[in-house]
């Protein structure tokens, strides 16, 4: 009982075949670089890692040729369902849902918001409607997790017409990431499933931290846009908004050119001058780049005021997890964040942190209430087991 997993951005495709009953990939890829003469479709079957050019390709072509793959590979009539990544979903999904054309509708009506990730998100529902027809589709929403937080969480301080005309409001990100890797320590931790207070850091080149109450999102750093927040490896985070104004009156670019500096010119890279990799910035402050050791200093303190926040809404800390890119492989990073956290009774396992919990049920500290946790993230794995929990739903609902 094998799902498609897809994820379609604005140049690339990633893709997946997941057992969610074993937990297995049967094959994964990504075909990027889509609509260039550098196109290509790179994947791994059975352990090795294979790459076709694809030159010219276009999302169509790219979805036609891993279909084609998955043929040959025996794969495509073992699919009970595709499971789709959409970006944002605005305040009309609080769960993964069984796409229908009312779905695509609201998926549409959410581009404002997402304007972005939701258009190439919708592409690879179409195609993929196109290339399997009468295959069940599931549309899994990055926004979704984070519907539970209450309005204190997700109203901003501003006029309050802007929430009523603009849909101005928190809504958070990697929401699908946050929910499984919460899920995921409440085993490792033994904690019970309707009473925990868990801080989950998902720290990739984008990153967001999240409070999660009994299973339900509280409170999560990324906002409107997953610009706010902690610091990442492009943007910057929360900043004076009236930065925007102020960059753009002294320099020669618009508004616009500022704000898109935050985005992409920000963060580890804008502080260093050097990258938004914070493998190069480790070891760059490690040679004693001035700038380098800056932004590693910010990155870890900014993190660690965030993440002193998010106890705020959980009244206490019973485990702190650390996922992603970073989360999963930064000793430094999360040995400096444990320290900053010290007065919430978190210390440092230096062996375990070093071996990234492995050989300790994911536990990174000494102390056990609160512990914290490298708990490996696993979005596609997630996508896979909402697919198949709503399409055996609806096989049941249609029976009676
Ligand atoms: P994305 O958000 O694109 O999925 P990832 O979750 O793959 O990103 O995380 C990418 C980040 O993880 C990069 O900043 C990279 O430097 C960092 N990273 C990966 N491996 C290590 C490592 N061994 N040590 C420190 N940082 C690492």
């Amino acid at each position: 009982m094998n799902v498609l997993v897809l994820n379609c951005g604005s140049s690339s495709a990633k893709f997946a075949v997941i057992d969610p009953q074993t937990r297995r990939e049967l094959v994964s890829g990504i075909a990027q670089r889509l609509g260039s003469a550098e196109a290509s479709l790179d994947w791994k079957h059975n352990g090795t890692r294979q790459t076709r050019a694809l030159p010219g390709a276009g999302h169509d072509a790219a979805l036609r040729a891993v279909v084609e793959m998955l043929r040959e590979m025996g794969l495509v009539s073992s699919l009970v369902g595709i499971g789709h990544r959409v970006v944002h979903g605005g305040e009309q999904f609080s769960g993964s849902m069984l796409i229908t054309s009312e779905v695509v509708a609201k998926v549409e009506a959410c581009i404002p918001l997402g304007p972005l990730h939701n258009p190439p998100n919708l592409l690879g529902i179409r195609l993929a409607q196109e290339l399997f027809p009468g295959l069940p589709q599931v549309g899994v929403f990055d926004t979704a997790f984070h519907q539970t937080m209450p309005p204190v969480a997700y109203t901003y301080p501003v006029p309050y017409e802007w929430l009523e005309r603009y849909g101005v409001r928190r809504y958070g990100f990697h929401g699908t990431s946050h929910r499984f890797v919460a899920r995921q320590a409440l085993a490792l931790a033994g904690l019970p499933a309707d009473d925990h207070a868990v801080v989950t850091a998902h720290l990739g080149n984008g990153s967001s931290c999240t409070a999660v109450l009994n299973g339900r999102s509280v409170d999560t750093t990324m906002g409107l846009t997953p610009l706010e927040g902690v610091m990442m490896g492009t943007r910057s985070g929360s900043v004076d908004p009236a930065i925007i104004a102020h960059v753009a009156r002294q320099g020669n670019g618009t508004e616009q050119d500022a704000l898109d500096a935050l985005n992409k010119k920000s963060g580890l890279l804008g502080v260093s001058g050097l990258s938004n990799d914070l493998r190069t910035i480790e070891q760059a402050a490690g040679e004693g780049h001035a700038r380098a050791q800056l932004a590693l200093d910010i990155f870890c303190y900014v993190l660690a005021k965030h993440l002193a926040g998010l106890v705020v809404p959980l009244g206490r800390l019973d485990a702190l997890v650390f996922t992603g890119g970073i989360g999963e492989n930064s000793t430094l990073v999360r040995r400096r964040v444990i320290e900053h956290l010290g007065f919430l009774g978190l210390t440092i396992d230096p062996d375990a942190n070093d071996t990234h919990g492995r050989h300790h049920q994911g536990r990174i500290t000494t102390s056990t209430r609160p512990q914290a946790l490298v708990v490996p993230t696993n979005e596609e794995l997630m996508i896979a087991m909402d697919t198949v929990e709503i399409v055996q739903g609806a096989a049941v609902s249609s029976e009676h």
